[in-house]
C-alpha cells in the first residue's frame, strides 16, 4: 500500500483536467502582458475575490513579499502575528529585500491577534521610531493549526488599523478553506482588505502559484515589485492553466477535506498517545501533541514506515493535513497506524 501523505496540502498532484488544460493552454509572453491564460487567470481571480486585479506569482511567499514591498518603504514596518507564516517561514525576505521591519504580536490560538494589543504596537508620530503602515492578517492560520477567522473577527483587527491609516494585507493562502468553511462569499470575506494573497498549488491541488489581489494601482505597482525579486514568467500560461483549473473546479470540494480532517481528529480521541483540541479543528488541518514515551523523531519514523507521513511543526506539535486523495480509506488507515504506533485506543473506544 503507498504511503499516506498528511504532511501537507501542498503534496496533491495536478488533476487530468489540469493536466489537460495546461497541454491546450494558449499562450504568449506575460512579461508583455501577453499571455491569454495568464490574463484570463487573474481576471477571474480578482473577480472571485471582488477586487480590481490580480497577478499571478510564482509562490505564496513571493506574494507576501511582492505585497510588502508594495505596501511599504524601506525603513517601514509591518505588524504581524508571531505565528503568522511571514514572520516564520519566508526568510525575514521583507526585511532581507524591503528594508521593512516586522513587528510582532500575539496570536491568540484562534490564529487572531488582540486588537488593544495592535493598538498598542502601532508607532505614534516621533522620530524615533519607524513608521507603522501595514497590518498583515492570516486566514486560514497555518501555525494555529487551520483556523478560520470570521469577517467579524478579521473586522475587529482591521478596524483599529485602519484608525490609525494602516493598510491592511491578508495572507491568504488557504482563505478559499475559510470561506468555504464559514459558507460565506470570498468576497464579502475580503471586503476590507487592501490586498490578498491566495495559493493555488495547496488545496486547490494545481503544481505551481499564486496570486496577489488588490487595486488596479496597487497591482501596477507589484508588478514591478515583482520583476524586482524576479517573478516576471515568460509563458506562463501553462501554469496558469492548471490554476484555472483549480479556481474553477475545486474549489467547492474543499469542505471534503474539511469533514476528513473532522473524521481524522475524532478518531485520534480515542487512541491513547495522542492530544487533539477538537476546538481548533475547523478547516483541513489537525494540530496535535503526543502523550507517549517515545520521542517526537521517533514517533514520526514509526509511523512513516507504517505508511503514514506526518509533519512536525515544533518539538511538541505535529500537523496532519487532508487534501486530495485522501479519503474515508486513507484516513480509517491513517487511524489504524497511529493506533499501532501510539499505545492502541482507549479502553471502549470501537
Ligand atoms: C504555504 C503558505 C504560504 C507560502 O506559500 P509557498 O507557495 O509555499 O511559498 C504563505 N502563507 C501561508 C499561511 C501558507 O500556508
Amino acid at each position: 500500500m503507498p504511503s499516506i501523505d498528511l504532511r501537507s496540502d501542498t503534496v496533491t498532484l495536478p488533476t487530468p483536467a489540469m493536466r489537460e488544460a495546461m497541454y491546450h493552454a494558449e499562450v504568449g509572453d506575460d512579461v508583455y502582458q501577453e499571455d491569454p491564460t495568464v490574463r484570463r487567470l487573474q481576471e477571474a481571480t480578482a473577480e472571485k475575490l471582488g477586487k480590481e486585479a490580480a497577478l499571478f506569482v510564482t509562490s505564496g511567499t513571493m506574494g507576501n513579499l511582492v505585497a510588502l514591498l508594495t505596501h511599504c518603504r524601506r525603513g517601514d514596518e509591518a505588524i504581524m502575528g508571531d505565528n503568522s507564516h511571514t514572520f516564520i517561514y519566508e526568510c525575514g525576505g521583507a526585511s532581507v529585500l524591503g528594508g521593512i521591519s516586522m513587528h510582532t504580536v500575539p496570536n491568540l490560538a484562534d490564529g487572531s491577534m488582540d486588537p488593544a494589543q495592535i493598538e498598542w504596537a502601532i508607532r505614534g508620530d516621533n522620530v524615533h521610531f519607524p513608521r507603522t503602515r501595514l497590518l498583515c492578517l492570516e486566514n486560514t492560520h497555518n501555525r494555529c493549526g487551520g483556523t478560520v477567522l470570521s469577517y467579524e473577527q478579521m473586522h475587529r483587527q482591521i478596524e483599529v488599523a485602519k484608525k490609525y491609516g494602516l493598510a491592511i494585507h491578508l495572507d491568504g493562502a488557504r482563505v478559499f478553506n475559510a470561506a468555504i468553511a464559514l459558507g460565506v462569499k470570498m468576497a464579502d470575506l475580503v471586503a476590507e482588505c487592501d490586498s490578498v494573497q491566495l495559493c493555488f498549488s495547496k488545496g486547490l491541488a494545481a503544481p505551481v502559484g499564486s496570486a496577489l489581489c488588490g487595486s488596479k494601482a496597487f497591482i501596477d505597482e507589484a508588478l514591478r515589485n515583482r520583476k524586482v525579486v524576479g517573478g516576471g514568467m515568460r509563458q506562463a500560461g501553462v501554469l496558469a492553466a492548471a490554476a484555472l483549473v483549480g479556481l474553477e473546479q475545486m474549489v467547492d470540494r474543499l469542505a471534503e477535506d474539511h469533514a476528513n480532517a473532522r473524521m481524522l481528529a475524532e478518531g485520534m480521541l480515542d487512541i491513547r498517545g495522542v492530544n487533539v483540541d477538537m476546538n481548533l479543528v475547523q478547516s483541513n488541518m489537525v494540530m496535535f501533541t503526543l502523550n507517549s514515551d517515545k520521542p517526537q523523531e521517533q514517533v514520526l519514523q514509526e509511523l512513516a514506515a507504517e505508511g503514514l507521513r506526518v509533519s512536525s511543526m515544533d518539538s511538541l506539535h505535529l500537523r496532519a493535513v487532508t487534501h486530495l486523495g485522501i479519503g474515508e480509506a486513507e484516513i480509517k488507515q491513517a487511524l489504524c497506524i497511529m493506533a499501532r504506533v501510539l499505545g492502541g485506543r482507549k479502553a471502549g473506544a470501537v
